[in-house]
C-alpha cells in the first residue's frame, strides 16, 4: 500500500484530502508544520508527497527543494494562488504537479495515482540497469558478478571476484596492503598476506595474456597492488 504524506496547516483541507485518499485505497499521514513536515519527507519512506506552499517554519518552496536534492519521490504542490503556482514553475523545483486549491478531492486522488503509476514505471526500470565496469577489455557486471576478458567470460570464486572489483574500483590507487585488503577479508585472515598473493596469481592467470607481465594488475614491491586503466 502507498504511504502519504499531507503537509498542510489548513486542518479541515487536511482532513478532506485525507478522506478521500484513504477511501481510494492509500495510507495517509497529515502534518501541520512545514519544518517537521520536511524531516518526515525526508526521513521516513513515503512514496509521495502532497505539499502546501504557505506553511508554519518553513515554507513549501524550501521543502520542495530539499525532498528533491534527495528523493525523487513525486511531489504535488497545492496553493490558494494561481500566481504561486506560476511562481513555482518559475523557480523549477522539481515539483512534479501544482494545483490551485480549491480543487476537487476526486482530481486530486486521480493524479495522486497518475504520479504514483509513473514513478513506479521509473524504478522499475531503473532496476533492470546494472552496474557495470569496463576497463581496457575487462568488463564486470557488479549486479550480476560476471567479468568477460575481451568478450570472454570467466569463472572467479567469490574473494577473487571482490579483490578484483575492489582493485578496478580503486585503479592507480597504491595503498599499503593490510589497508587495501582489510576492505575484504575479515582481520583473522589478513594476518596471512600469503592468501592475497595467491587470489591475484589465480586473477591474473584469467585475465592476463602473459602473468609474467602482467598489463592490468601490478605488483608494487613491498607495498601492494595496483590496477592500471
Ligand atoms: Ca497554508
Amino acid at each position: 500500500m502507498s504511504k502519504l504524506l499531507i503537509i498542510e496547516d489548513e486542518e479541515s483541507i487536511a482532513d478532506l484530502e485525507k478522506d478521500y485518499l484513504e477511501l481510494s485505497g492509500f495510507e495517509v499521514e497529515i502534518e501541520p508544520r512545514g519544518d517537521i513536515g520536511m524531516q518526515r519527507a525526508l526521513e521516513e519512506d513515503f512514496d509521495l508527497i502532497i505539499l502546501d506552499l504557505m506553511l508554519p517554519g518553513v515554507d513549501g518552496f524550501e521543502i520542495c527543494r530539499n525532498i528533491r536534492a534527495k528523493k525523487d519521490i513525486p511531489v504535488i504542490m497545492v496553493s490558494a494562488k494561481k500566481d504561486d503556482i506560476d511562481k513555482i514553475r518559475g523557480l523549477g523545483l522539481g515539483a512534479d504537479d501544482y494545483m490551485t486549491k480549491p480543487f476537487s478531492p476526486s482530481e486530486l486522488v486521480a493524479r495522486v495515482k497518475a504520479h504514483l503509476a509513473r514513478y513506479e514505471r521509473l524504478v522499475g526500470s531503473g532496476v533492470q540497469e546494472n552496474e557495470v565496469i569496463e576497463i581496457r577489455g575487462i568488463k564486470i557486471d557488479k549486479t550480476a558478478r560476471r567479468v568477460w576478458v575481451n568478450g570472454e567470460e570467466k569463472a572467479f570464486t567469490s574473494k577473487e571476484y571482490d579483490l578484483l572489483t575492489f582493485l578496478a574500483q580503486n585503479p592507480n590507487h597504491v595503498g599499503a596492503k593490510e589497508e587495501r585488503f582489510s576492505k575484504i577479508w575479515d582481520m583473522e585472515s589478513i594476518g596471512d598476506i600469503a592468501t592475497v598473493t595467491v587470489h591475484i596469481k589465480k586473477i591474473r592467470e584469467k585475465i592476463e595474456f602473459n602473468t609474467a607481465k602482467p598489463q592490468y594488475i601490478e605488483t608494487i614491491w613491498g607495498v601492494g597492488y595496483r590496477f592500471k586503466v
